[in-house]
């Protein structure tokens, strides 16, 4: 449901003495003109209140600037990707009908400033923090345009001079009290105007842009609320709230009308891609509650995450794609031992990798990890130093979190399972596709 299309022209006026509210919009609910009018209507029900938007790349945008940094750093032709995306753009804001000369030329200056980066000698992961993050730098340009030229007063806000990172490209780190330094000073614009800002973004302290890791917009909104602080954040989302599974492979999926931090924090510990891992930890901190919506039906309550007690949760079940299984070998008919293991602990460490479970026997240890092909490729290198090691990729962990009989069962015996472990509460298997 679309809940307007077009907004009064009429100014709004925001109230001082509202409470401070932070939206974030990912990158299916600005990915084409209708959608960005269905937001913007979203928005003007809110905008009596001071609120800050922070926003995802436009659709699949952060995908296809990936691929042309990629070719463009292997000297490959990335033209074909880099004049989608482009087109794909030009042709949003000839429907939405906004922008003046010197707006276009922002426009255009962000495209430049993509294919310089793209093609410039360096560092991988900072080359490709420059490019990516040129997603959101344009999708916030967009909506800030369309929503004052549709009378909501708005400010275009860029987040790399507010979240402030170490140099950890494509998994910055934040400095909080730097962070916080800055982002203190915004209420004073709150009470004006609309900020609109970019998820997913930040920046060091040599003012070179860093990214927070994919999907990293919730914890930008997260940030931003702290720091504020906020009353709420709102996640707004093409889901009706936190499910207890996907609904695309598990059609008796229920939407969660309200969960603990630790819950919600566990489940995306597990995969859960609703929101992002970094979300909760720092609202859970400050009491602010996160609430999860449908853009499609603002009017429903969604799910709310917060300090509270929920008794008797029904299973929950979490699928993680695209995972690899390293089994490391003694080769000298020894057991692992302490040292051993610490040696694959500190290559894990080395390659910045995260184990997602793990396993040991008499003769190896296996655990499992994202499948990143450069990565893998690093960490199996350092591991076979001193062990045997084989990998199998293209796994999908499963999780059931508070499982009962039946999940038990079901997920215990699918088909192809290569590993399988269980706590008092959750189950996960291991399996090939
Ligand atoms: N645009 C970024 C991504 O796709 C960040 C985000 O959407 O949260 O990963």
């Amino acid at each position: 449901m679309i809940v307007g299309s077009n907004i009064a022209l009429q100014t709004i006026e925001i109230n001082k003495f509202g409470v401070m509210k932070v939206f974030k919009f990912g990158g299916a609910s600005i990915k084409n003109t209708k959608a960005i009018k269905n937001m913007a209507a979203i928005i003007k029900q809110f905008a009596t209140q001071p609120l800050l938007i922070v926003v995802s790349a436009m659709g699949k945008t952060t995908n296809a600037l990936e691929q042309i940094v990629d070719k463009a750093q292997k000297n490959l032709d990335y033209r074909f990707s880099f004049d989608e995306v482009k087109s794909s753009h030009q042709e949003i804001i000839r429907q939405l009908e906004i922008g003046d000369q010197s707006f276009l030329e922002k426009i255009e200056a962000c495209f430049k400033e993509i294919e310089k980066a793209a093609t410039e000698v360096g560092e991988y992961d900072q080359i490709y923090d420059q490019v990516v993050s040129q997603g959101e730098v344009l999708s916030s340009m967009i909506l800030c345009e369309f929503m004052s030229n549709s009378g909501l007063p708005c400010e275009w806000l860029d987040a790399r001079k507010y979240i402030h990172t170490q140099e950890t490209y494509r998994e910055g780190k934040v400095d909080w009290v730097k962070t916080k330094q800055s982002i203190e000073t915004l209420p004073k614009v709150l009470h004006q105007k609309i900020i609109v800002t970019q998820g997913f973004i930040g920046s060091t302290i040599k003012q070179t842009t860093t990214t927070l890791g994919r999907e990293g917009s919730d914890y930008s909104a997260a940030i931003f609320a702290t720091c504020l602080p906020a009353k709420s954040v709102t996640i707004w989302k093409d889901v009706p709230g936190v499910m207890s599974a996907d609904p695309k492979r598990i059609s008796n999926a229920i939407v969660f009308e309200e969960l603990p931090y630790q819950e919600a924090s566990e489940m995306t510990y597990y995969g859960a891609s609703v929101i992002h891992p970094k979300t909760i930890k720092p609202l859970a901190n400050a009491n602010i509650p996160l609430f999860v919506k449908n853009f499609d039906d603002p009017s429903s309550p969604g799910t709310i995450i917060h300090n509270c007690k929920v008794d008797n949760l029904p299973p929950l079940i979490v699928f993680k794609d695209n995972q690899c299984l390293i089994s490391c070998k003694v080769t000298d008919y020894s057991f692992p031992n302490e040292q051993q293991l610490s040696s694959i602990f500190a290559a894990l460490s080395q390659t910045n990798t995260r184990i997602n479970v793990m396993q040991n026997s008499a003769i190896s240890f296996s655990f499992c990890v994202d499948y990143r092909d450069s990565k893998i490729l690093k960490l199996v290198s350092i591991l076979s130093k001193d062990f045997e090691v084989y990998y199998n990729t293209g796994l999908t962990l499963i999780t059931v979190k508070n499982y009962d009989a039946n999940t038990f069962n079901e997920y215990r015996t699918k088909p192809n399972v290569i590993l399988e472990q269980s706590s008092r509460s959750t189950l996960q298997v291991l399996v090939k596709n």
